[in-house]
C-alpha cells in the first residue's frame, strides 16, 4: 500500500468514525477563537474551556480585553500555564487588532503570524476554522500519526504539513485536521497504544501500516 492509498483509506475511515467532528475548544467568534487557541498552547482544551467560560463573561472583544488589562488577564488565565507570556501576547494582540484592523481579526496567515504570540499553527487554526480558508494546522497528535503511519518520516512540522497537504484534497483539510486530533486522542497516545483497538492499524497488521513500536 503506497502513501496515497494509505491516505485514502485513512480519510474514509475517519469520515466513518467522526462524520461531523467539532473542534473541542469553545468560542463564539473570530476573536474569542484566536484567544482560545492562544491559550491552548501546552494546555488541554478542557482547561482552556473552563477558563474561557468565565473569562468571556467579562471580556469578549479586543476593546474589552484591552480594558481588562494584562494583570487581570494573568490572574484569569493562570490555570492555562505560561500565563505571563500568554497574557502579554493576548493584550498586545487585542491592541494591534484595535489600532491596525479596526477591531476585526485579520484573515490572512501573514497578518495573523505578525501578531504577538501567534505562531503558524495558531494562525492556521484561525484561518481554517473562522475564515474557511485552506490550512492544515499540525499539532502533536497529527505529527505523531503522520510519522507512525509513514505518511511523512521527518519529525519537522513544516515538512509534515506540506506532505499532508499533498496527500489529502484541499476540501478535506478543515475537517481532517479535527478528525486526526480526535483519532489521536482516542486511539494513539504517545505511549500505551493498542494495535487491536486501533480502527485503522488493526486492519493492516500484516502490512506494516503503522511504524510505531508494537
Ligand atoms: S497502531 Fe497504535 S501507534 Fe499505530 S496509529 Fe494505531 S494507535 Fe497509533
Amino acid at each position: 500500500m503506497n502513501r496515497r492509498e494509505k491516505a485514502n483509506f485513512i480519510l474514509i475511515t475517519l469520515n466513518g468514525l467522526f462524520p461531523e467532528p467539532r473542534t473541542q475548544l469553545s468560542f463564539g467568534d473570530d476573536f474569542t477563537c484566536l484567544v482560545a487557541v492562544m491559550l491552548s498552547a501546552q494546555c488541554t482544551d478542557a482547561v482552556v474551556n473552563r477558563v474561557t467560560e468565565k473569562l468571556f463573561r467579562v471580556a469578549r472583544t479586543p476593546q474589552e480585553f484591552a480594558d481588562f488589562g494584562e494583570e487581570n488577564l494573568r490572574n484569569a488565565i493562570r490555570p492555562c500555564g505560561l500565563f505571563n507570556t500568554k497574557a502579554k501576547a493576548i493584550i498586545g494582540t487585542a491592541e494591534i487588532i484595535l489600532e491596525k484592523y479596526g477591531g476585526r481579526v485579520p484573515a490572512t496567515l501573514e497578518e495573523l503570524e505578525a501578531l504577538p504570540g501567534v505562531g503558524h499553527k495558531t494562525a492556521s487554526v484561525v484561518v481554517s476554522q473562522c475564515f474557511g480558508k485552506p490550512a492544515f494546522p499540525v499539532d502533536t497528535h497529527i505529527a505523531r500519526l503522520a510519522n507512525r503511519w509513514g505518511l511523512e518520516k521527518s519529525p519537522a512540522v513544516a515538512k509534515i504539513e506540506a506532505t499532508l497537504k499533498s496527500l489529502f484534497p484541499v476540501c478535506t483539510w478543515k475537517t481532517l485536521h479535527v478528525q486526526l486530533i480526535l483519532y489521536g486522542r482516542k486511539f494513539c497516545p504517545a505511549r500505551g497504544h493498542s494495535v487491536e483497538k486501533c480502527p485503522i492499524c488493526s486492519r493492516f497488521s500484516s502490512h506494516q501500516f503503522c511504524f510505531a513500536n508494537r
